[in-house]
């Protein structure tokens, strides 16, 4: 069994849906498609939701009103000379209304997480038509029968397993499943998601639930870039990578993989390919626990990011006071990313500054607190053991001119991060570029990086 997830851009329009049509069709064995929303979709859902909140009723409706019309375009384009087009028509009505029924209700963060997954019920839905009409053999599994959360967020393994395991032994005949990415139930049984790009995760999670044998995950590009290709020009696609790595990469910006999505393939070691929808020959990148070491493999930047600094002159060094403090980012279920310490200060940084204020408020009885926002991580993924010589320095002498403002290496062999302003992220990301890979063959031979 494999799972295959194909990303917004991949359900994105109708030429793209029945590419992916053609890959799953050509895919031999048992599996399960895990499928996003069609590009722009949830955006506009949070738009949609954004409005409500604003009490823009009549905005909100034009923003439906446009979404329906794309999902009535994309019912002509896949079934209009067929005989799925009626009930597709009849089918995209039903999501309109439930849409429209939202108008009339104030807004709450219920009312948010209901209109979030519609993205995913239509897509989901859209395709298994096509799959029908294309007379090849799927069953829709709904995401909401399988997936929850617990009441702090985090999977319900137990649950996805029995759950999910039960529906595929009970399809015994079947070889291709679809679902949601994405959705979720939580603790209450209410309908929650798995937080913007989740349905990486979601394949995951499925994965690693039914131990499958590979995790695919398709999208708009060539597998895993060396660096962010929104910002750098010259990146290329890397051939094989560690989980380790990739799960950095991941956390600290990567757009490409969902923050957690490689922690539940890295515990049960199942590799996880990155394809390309658009070029399904093209290698793409292996995530596996085999990939040859590299001492720097990708780098990637993480934003909206603040630092927070304590000085404390009478307490730091004193045992209990970093739990102290840690214990307030616990109350306020603030996650810390990076952190260094001095004899009389401590910075550390969050990227959610929802509880910003109470974390000050609270901080300010250990001392002299200072905040610094618009920062951005810039992670260094690779072999970065801290015996390797060399790499600090090929790191660093590409941006002997850029003010750092932290640096968080030897907490895991396999990243070095720094922060820096928002500012100056894209200089960065191109100056290591140059400096670290635009001359690979010259640089291998120094053995710097590999
Ligand atoms: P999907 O809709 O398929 O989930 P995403 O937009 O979430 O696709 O992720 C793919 C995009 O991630 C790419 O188009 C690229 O712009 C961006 N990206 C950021 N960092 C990387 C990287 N290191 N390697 C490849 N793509 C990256
Ligand atoms: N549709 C969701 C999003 O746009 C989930 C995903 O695409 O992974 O964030
Ligand atoms: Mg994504």
């Amino acid at each position: 069994m494999i799972v295959l997830k194909f990303g917004g851009t991949s359900v994105g329009s109708v030429e793209n849906i029945r590419k992916v049509a053609d890959i799953v069709s050509n895919t031999r064995g048992r599996k399960i498609v895990v499928l996003s929303a069609m590009s722009g979709v949830t955006n506009s859902l949070q738009k949609i939701i954004n409005l409500i909140e604003l009490n823009k009723a009549e905005e909100a409706k034009k923003e439906i009103e446009e979404l329906n019309k794309k999902y009535q375009q994309t019912v002509y384009e896949l079934f209009g000379s067929g005989g799925k087009f009626d009930e597709g028509i009849k089918e995209m009505f039903l999501f309109n209304e439930k849409l429209i029924s939202y108008l009339d209700k104030k807004y709450s963060d219920r009312v948010e997480k209901e209109i979030l997954v519609q993205g995913e019920l239509v897509s989901t839905y859209l395709f298994q038509q096509l799959m029908v009409e294309n007379q090849e053999n799927s069953t829709l599994i709904p995401a909401l029968d399988f997936m929850r959360i617990d009441q702090f967020g985090e999977p319900r393994m137990d649950y996805l397993n029995e759950k999910l395991s039960s529906v595929i032994n009970s399809h015994q005949n079947d070889d291709t499943f679809i679902t949601q990415g994405f959705i979720c139930e939580n603790n209450d049984c209410e309908i929650d998601n798995l937080k913007r790009g989740g349905s990486d995760y979601t394949a995951s999670l499925i994965g690693a639930a039914l131990e499958v044998d590979q995790i695919q995950i398709w999208t708009d590009i060539d597998g895993m870039h060396n660096n962010d290709p929104r910002y750098v020009d010259k990146t290329f696609s890397i051939d094989e990578i560690s989980f380790d790595e990739a799960a950095e990469l991941a956390y600290f910006g990567a757009k490409i993989l969902h923050p957690q999505s490689i922690i539940p393939a890295k515990e049960k070691n199942i590799p996880v390919l990155v394809k390309n929808t658009f070029s399904p020959e093209s290698p793409g990148t292996l995530i596996h626990d085999k990939a040859k070491v590299m001492k720097i493999r990708a780098i990637a930047a993480k934003d909206q990011i603040t630092a927070i600094k304590i000085k404390s002159y009478r307490m730091l060094m004193a045992y209990g006071f970093l739990m102290k403090v840690f214990e307030v980012f616990e109350k306020n279920k603030t996650a810390i990313d990076m952190i260094t310490t001095s004899e009389v200060a401590v910075s550390l940084t969050i990227d959610n500054t929802a509880k910003l204020n109470e974390i000050i408020a609270e901080l300010q009885s250990f001392g002299n607190i200072e905040v610094e926002s618009d920062l951005s991580i810039i992670c260094i993924a690779g072999d970065l053991a801290q015996n390797k010589k060399g790499v600090t320095s090929a790191i660093f002498n590409c941006i002997d001119e850029i003010p750092i403002r932290m640096i968080s290496y030897g907490g895991s062999n396999y990243n070095l991060s720094f922060l820096v302003k928002t500012t100056d992220k894209i200089p960065v990301l191109n100056l290591l570029n140059d400096g670290l890979f635009s001359n690979l063959k010259e640089v291998e031979s120094k053995n710097i990086l590999v």
